[in-house]
């Protein structure tokens, strides 16, 4: 196809604000990119012609062309993830290897470099504004970490790496979303499925039904997995479950070889400890930390390991008391998949709640108003529904954020699980804020995708609570990236926010779910619209913290084993499983067992982006609880609160240091003792 015929009729181009998901067929992907990709390298060799360079003859139009890349990828990417099909997958894959190219040759590019440090050292430099300097500073960081200063050699190998590992990552998500596919327990005798409510058994018959099966299917998505994991009285049906989820794409469990994971694993460590070596640093750890808040990897160990001094007494109380529950039951060796099973029965009874009975009084729709509300009304803006925008799946909503009458953002809202949907929640984006050469303004918009149980004939989609704090945790990301202010895309909303930082609106907006006044804005029981009653209420309150310290250490397990495995890589096949298990050894309470391939499906630290940054959930949990303790201080629906939580880090964002503006909001450092306090650990 040549080059203008791919421009006027391809939906991918043209830097429309809202994507045209209707139009958009794999077979427009690689055009599109390839496209992009052309007049950007044509553009960029042009803008390097100049003598003396400038934001406005180098970084603003290399800004606009790297939005223009977005604009049409990030459609691709989403759809990747939430309607995924062979031949999208292909298109995609395909344009991985070009992108992960394009961002070398950019990152190892020398004169930009050497103009980028032009800018730098001039006396503009002092002239621009914050995100401006910020853009520069951060560019001249990452030039450095994509290996701008080696030896022509070295810079190739270094591309080579980058490119691969891009290859490797989907590849890894990939297996893991096809096993889930695949796998499936059919049950056609009821009596095997005590425990489980109406809403799962009517899924589950559903579920059955769509592959043209009588009785009932449950397969490894979570509205189905997760609660027989919790309520399903059959032990076999559990231990069974169990099995096909935590040996997902390890070749091993009722998987298939094919989709074994493992050698992908080892061979990402491989690649990432050689790029570490090739920019000289010891670990990929290093390179990990090197654009983020933590200092080193020992300070990230000693973070965590100080939250585990402080929780491990009692997360070891909460197992024995697990443990003498179990044997009350006539279960008097506790395994891996009783253990959600033991503890929702125990909280039941202790608490008299029941998180299967709560959903009644979360229908999504309650949930997401209320929400909309307490943002509304902490940020002085406005949510409201919009008709007649394209989506890419007749459940998909769409909404506006308005500001004193003035438009700041759109959002796509995802709710409910479905085939070829990459499981769990996520917040992407979509476009992202940037005030272009002609002032024309690019608003933000954002992608959020849930997993929750879609509506069934007789009742709308309900919540658990875990889902309603989930969807508060996406929306918080959300806020963040639609009410920036900034007009540098690199900086703007989520852009450019320390990854270890990035997870403060998030976790702190789900704080707002454990306010017992928060809770009648959000809760109405779908059949009689009465709010939670109040014996209710204060029992979900008081199990917050029900276990609360084993499931500190669970984090910390992860956090663990991420942070050494790439901290001390050694080329040793052996490492990843012998790694998990050292982990294991201090902050496991129960033997796992020995299948458990945990790892092989870890998605976060292998195709994620948390390499050597899944503490950054905990570190950033110290952030948010410690900002949500100021409304706690001065009232949680405080307006002034509020007004400096959106001024220093929901409009600001990447723009500053993420330490600053934290100083700035709170007046002080972060401290861990509010996260502690909230989860209800000793001091
Ligand atoms: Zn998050």
């Amino acid at each position: 196809m040549s080059k203008d015929k791919a421009k006027t009729d391809n939906p991918l181009l043209g830097n429309m604000l809202f994507p045209k998901f209707r139009q958009i067929k794999p077979e427009h992907v690689e055009d599109a990119i390839d496209y992009i990709l052309s007049v950007n390298r044509t553009n960029l060799a042009s803008l390097l012609k100049s003598r003396e360079f400038s934001w406005d003859n180098l970084v603003q139009p290399l800004e606009e062309d790297a939005v223009t890349l977005e604009n049409a990828f990030s459609p691709v990417r989403h759809l990747n993830s939430v309607m995924n099909n062979d031949k999208l997958r292909k298109a995609y894959n395909n344009c991985l290897p070009k992108l992960s190219e394009y961002a070398a040759e950019l990152g190892q590019n020398t004169a930009l470099f050497k103009a980028f440090l032009q800018i730098k050292k001039s006396s503009q430099f002092g002239r621009l504004n914050q995100a401006q300097r910020k853009t520069i500073e951060n560019a001249l960081r990452d030039f450095k970490l994509s290996g701008v200063d080696l030896p022509a050699s070295k810079k190739k190998r270094f591309k080579e790496i980058s490119t691969k590992l891009s290859s490797l990552g989907a590849k890894f998500s990939e297996n893991i979303l096809d096993v889930t596919n695949i796998w499936f327990k059919h049950v056609t005798d009821k009596s095997q499925l005590k425990g489980l409510s109406e809403n799962v058994l009517q899924l589950a018959a559903q579920t059955a039904k769509d592959k043209k099966l009588t009785g009932y299917v449950f397969n490894l998505e979570f509205p189905l997995w997760h609660p027989v994991m919790q309520y399903a009285e059959n032990r076999e049906l559990r231990r069974e479950m169990y099995k096909a989820y935590v040996t997902r794409a390890s070749g091993l469990g009722p998987h298939d070889k094919k989709y074994d994971n493992s050698k992908i694993m080892l061979d990402i460590l491989k690649l990432k400890q050689e790029q570490a070596e090739i920019l000289a640093f010891k670990s990929y750890a290093e390179v990990s930390l090197a654009s983020k808040m933590a200092e080193s990897p020992a300070k990230v160990i000693d973070f965590l390991t100080e939250l585990f001094v402080k929780s491990k007494a009692q997360a070891k109380d909460e197992f024995r008391e697990l443990k003498e529950f179990a044997r009350q039951q006539r279960i008097d060796d506790i395994k891996a998949w009783d253990v959600a099973f033991l503890s929702e029965k125990l909280k039941t009874s202790k608490f008299n709640i029941s998180s299967q009975e709560l959903r009644d009084w979360f229908p999504a729709d309650k949930v997401i108003n209320g929400m909309f509300e307490l943002c509304a009304s902490l940020f002085s803006i406005k949510i409201d529904q919009v008709q007649d925008i394209e989506i890419w799946h007749k459940d998909v909503k769409v909404f506006r954020i308005q500001k004193d009458k003035k438009t700041l953002a759109y959002f796509y809202l995802d709710l409910y699980a479905r085939a070829n949907k990459r499981g769990g929640a996520w917040m992407d984006e979509c476009r992202s804020r940037i005030c272009f050469a002609d002032d024309k303004l690019q608003l933000p918009i954002a992608y959020l995708s849930c997993n929750f149980s879609p509506p069934l004939t007789d009742q709308p989609s309900l919540l658990t609570f875990e889902e309603v704090t989930t969807l508060f945790h996406e929306f918080g990301h959300g806020l963040q990236h639609m009410l920036t202010t900034i007009e540098a895309a690199a900086v703007s909303g989520i852009n450019g926010v320390q990854w270890d930082a990035v997870e403060l609106p998030s976790q702190f907006l789900e704080n707002f779910c454990w306010q017992s006044d928060i809770i009648p804005l959000i809760s109405a029981h779908f059949k009689t619209g009465k709010p939670l009653p109040d014996k209710k209420l204060a029992a979900l309150l008081k199990a917050k913290n029900f276990q609360s310290a084993m499931a500190m250490l669970r984090q910390l397990e992860f956090a663990l084993f991420d942070m050494r495995l790439h901290n001390e890589f050694k080329n040793d096949p052996e490492q990843i499983e012998n790694t998990l298990a050292q982990v294991r050894g201090k902050t496991s309470l129960l033997p796992t067992p020995k299948w458990n391939r945990f790892a092989n499906s870890f998605s976060h630290i292998f195709a994620g982006g948390y390499a050597a940054g899944y503490y950054s959930y905990k570190w950033a949990e110290v952030l948010a609880a410690d900002a949500f303790a100021l409304f706690e201080e001065k009232g949680i629906f405080d307006k002034k609160t509020g007004k400096r939580f959106l001024t220093y880090i929901l409009e600001t964002g990447g723009s500053q240091d993420a330490l600053d503006l934290f100083v700035k909001f709170r007046g002080r450092k972060p401290q861990p003792g509010a996260l502690l306090r909230h989860s209800g650990i000793r001091p």
